[in-house]
């Protein structure tokens, strides 16, 4: 893990993310040690069912990383140049470099103040030139998707998930993932991880035989080739894991979601300090806990981080920038971003703050993260 501060002299550090495998991964991976078979077999098979049956969806296709799940979605929607992806502003780096690897242009709707893109705001950014919109799930909580999706129906766009912090989250029931082409991350860090790895999610058997094509060198069969592929072939070393990370999945949200209640209960009622909120209909799976420090609290976010810092509490800040906001985007012919149109975005990247909320903690962590949140606000 980083060192970055002085917490290491403290003896009990709460991390804010930990990575810590279930014991069965260990007989899985063996497994797979003595198949004989280390990448695309039965293992990557039961990971896709796995996957399938969280998105609740007829197909889970896996893929090496978040990222070229989104790519790959793109391109069996045969997105190409001049077609726009509109998408968030604020967001990990992956969703716009995933849109450009796609050679498409990305384009930007401003996030609400619960960081999410809003029907309404998607629905006055859409033009001729949209051909998919790319909600994000910020923080592991759900895009307005049931809008969404019917607006995508009425305008003739197509829907891609970021869902890569959202396994097990869900609108009214229905699970992220099941409204467009489901794209999920298995990286270390998120809440199931393999180390890398990625899901496309879908109804559609075309859409599925296409990826499937897609990710095995365009290949159908052996030396066949249907269209101009990639590896984008997941391990069944990975898998193994991600399998073992999935039979705990449920588990662990739920955890997640009672270190979420009692942080959002110990915080309440803080000057300057704005908490996330539960949105209606869902069931939030807190990828992160992120709280916004405003311009009415007696400190600034990065002092705040420097004092929890200093009480053995890391935190982190996703996103710093706004994600088209640095140099190797600035100027660049396929990003349509205009720093002046996103100001919700830009004031959460200079606000936000994500406080541990992962599975291990424990009561005595989530009281201290609370406590020593007080303290430094001078409650
Ligand atoms: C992690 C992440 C990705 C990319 O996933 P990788 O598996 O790291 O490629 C994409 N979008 C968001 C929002 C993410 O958090």
């Amino acid at each position: 893990m980083r060192d970055v501060s002085p917490r290491a002299a403290v003896p009990t550090a709460i991390p804010i993310t930990v990575v810590d495998v279930p014991a069965e991964a260990e007989d899985l991976v063996l497994e797979v040690l003595r198949s004989g078979r280390l990448a695309q077999g039965p293992m990557v098979e039961r990971l896709e069912a796995a996957a399938a049956a969280m998105a609740g969806t007829a197909h889970a296709v896996a893929v090496s990383s978040g990222t070229t799940a989104l790519v790959a979605a793109l391109e069996v929607l045969d997105v190409g140049p001049a077609d726009e992806v509109l998408t968030s502003p604020f967001t990990f780096v992956a969703t716009l470099n995933a849109i450009l690897e796609a050679g498409a242009v990305a384009t930007f709707v401003d996030v609400d103040e619960d960081g999410l893109i809003a029907p309404d705001a998607i629905a006055r950014a859409l033009n001729s030139a949209t051909r998919v919109v790319m909600p994000v799930h910020l923080y592991g909580q759900m895009v307005d998707m049931p809008s969404v999706a019917e607006l995508g129906r009425a305008r003739g766009v197509a829907i891609v998930e970021d869902a890569a912090q959202a396994h097990g989250a869900s609108i009214n029931g229905r699970a992220a993932g099941s409204f467009g082409l489901g794209c999920f991350s298995l990286y270390a860090t998120k809440n199931v991880a393999a180390g890398e790895g990625g899901i496309v999610t879908t109804d559609d058997d075309g859409l599925a035989d296409r990826l499937r094509v897609l990710r095995n060198q365009g290949m159908r069969e052996r030396y066949v080739y249907e269209v101009v592929g990639h590896n984008y072939r997941m391990t069944e070393l990975q898998a193994a894991v991600a399998v073992a990370e999935f039979g705990v999945l449920a588990t662990r949200n739920e955890r997640r979601r009672q270190h979420a209640a009692a942080l959002l209960s110990g915080l309440e009622g803080i000057d300057g300090l704005r908490l996330p909120r539960v949105l209606p209909g869902r069931v939030h799976a807190w990828h992160q806990f992120t709280v916004r420090v405003t311009p009415d609290a007696p400190i600034d976010r990065d002092e705040l981080a420097r004092r929890l810092a200093a009480a053995g509490i890391e935190t982190g800040v996703y996103y710093p920038r706004v994600v088209f906001d640095a140099d190797p985007y600035r100027g660049h012919p396929l990003v349509r971003g205009d720093l002046a149109a996103v100001p919700n975005a830009t004031a959460a990247a200079a606000e936000v703050l994500s406080l541990p909320v992962h599975w291990a903690l424990t009561d005595d962590d989530c009281a201290r993260i609370v406590d020593a949140t007080r303290a430094a606000l001078g409650e």
